[in-house]
């Protein structure tokens, strides 16, 4: 018959689109709703990124690239993680696709097979569950609370492996809690993740630059250099430069595995955007002081929005290292509201507060909430006020 096919049943619809729809018709009807949902930075795009792209217009960079990327953005890629993050990679072993999120599709594709498990932490970025599925894989969830600052722990990881485990997703710093890993966290799960040679790792590097951590950036190839064969480090120009239209992200791994993600990008959906990937090259061989700014402005939201927080009836903020997220602990206040799941506390600021967020169940923890500050002070001032008095 004509029904839709098995593998898109598997697939759960989002449970932030009852808060994002609703937030969408109180607007039409003219409420003043305060967006804290946001998953991109606030700012525009550097300009000199941007005059990169007219320019490549102007010069008839408007065809078709090589599938994998011009190689412009492969050597600029290349140098990237050499000269940032002390990893060398063949060109071979690098992958440019049409955002972070297209990067970490392919390798899924590329990488799993029907009952192969894949290990994601909870709270997660709600893509990874779903494109496991989508690729017949099944998540093997590990959950990590604020009691343990959100990451997960070398023994849980190894309770949850087994020999079916074909994945292990990391995600530093995360969305949707800001927290990122220390060198020594990483290095203790890479010694676990040494005695399990079938499982891949996957570091999902998306928030490199928008930390304040003391120490600096590490992913676990860095931590565990013994694991670079069988990590795909994944990044893209998207937030650390705001360039989330641009649709650039990028993979470097194994050449196998890297392989394998070309030939199904190259059925699929081709090369990246020419245009986009001549910005990205601007991006990263560009003058890095244009982060700086943005960082700076991220730091000082995430305090004052934590310190807000915690001061409300109900509620439990942990400090971050980095992202615009915060996810503070929202059962107090489910509780003190009389009102059953963090669902409904999101329904209900929505209403009453003129506040929109997104519940935690959405990224797998119910009790919390992600709150975004990715928007202007002036805002989070006025979303804080709203939030304080809704709760009593
Ligand atoms: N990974 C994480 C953790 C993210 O939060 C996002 C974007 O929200 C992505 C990947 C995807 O980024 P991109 O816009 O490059 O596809």
């Amino acid at each position: 018959d004509n029904s839709l096919a098995n593998r898109v049943q598997r697939v759960k619809p989002s449970p932030t689109l009852a808060v994002t729809a609703r937030a969408a018709e109180l607007r039409a009807a003219g409420k003043d709703i305060i967006g804290l949902g946001a998953g991109e930075p606030d700012f525009d795009t550097p300009e000199h990124i941007k005059q990169a792209a007219i320019e490549a217009i102007q010069a008839g960079q408007t065809k078709y690239t090589a599938v994998d990327g011009t190689p412009e953005l492969k050597q600029a890629i290349q140098k990237k993680l050499a000269g940032q993050n002390d990893l060398s990679y063949e060109l071979n072993q690098i992958l440019v696709s049409a955002g972070a999120k297209h990067s970490i599709y392919n390798v899924m594709q590329a990488i799993l097979d029907a009952d192969d498990e894949v290990i994601i932490p909870i709270p997660y970025w709600v893509s990874y569950p779903d494109m496991a599925r989508l690729a017949d894989a099944v998540p093997r969830e590990i959950e990590a609370t604020k009691d343990q600052r959100f990451k997960i722990t070398p023994e849980q990881l190894e309770a949850t492996l087994t020999s079916k485990t074909k994945l292990v997703i990391l995600n530093s710093p995360s969305n949707p809690t800001g927290v990122a890993y220390t060198r020594a966290e990483l290095q203790a799960l890479g010694a676990v993740l040494e005695n399990y040679p079938r499982a891949y790792v996957l570091t999902d590097d998306i928030y490199e630059h928008i930390l304040w951590a003391d120490e600096p950036f590490t992913n676990i190839v860095n931590a565990c250099p013994g694991l670079k064969e069988r990590t795909i480090v994944i990044n893209g120009v998207s937030k650390g430069y705001s360039m989330t239209g641009w649709r650039i992200g990028y993979a470097a791994g194994p050449a196998d595995v890297i392989g394998a993600m070309k030939k199904i990008q190259s059925q699929s959906t081709s090369n990246p955007c020419s245009i986009a990937q001549a910005a990205s090259v601007a991006a990263l061989t560009g003058d890095q002081g244009c982060i700086a700014p943005m960082l700076k402005a991220f730091r000082e939201r995430h305090d004052f929005v934590v310190n807000a927080l915690n001061n409300m009836k109900g509620v439990e903020a942990v400090e971050g290292d980095g992202t615009f997220y915060t996810f503070p602990r929202v059962q107090g206040a489910i509780d003190n509201l009389g009102l059953k799941t963090d669902v409904e506390l999101a329904e209900h600021l929505i209403n009453e507060a003129n506040v929109a967020l997104v519940p935690g169940s959405a990224f797998g923890l119910d009790g919390y909430a992600r709150i975004s500050f990715a928007t202007s002070m002036e805002n989070l001032e006025k979303a804080m006020d709203r939030l304080a008095k809704a709760l009593g």
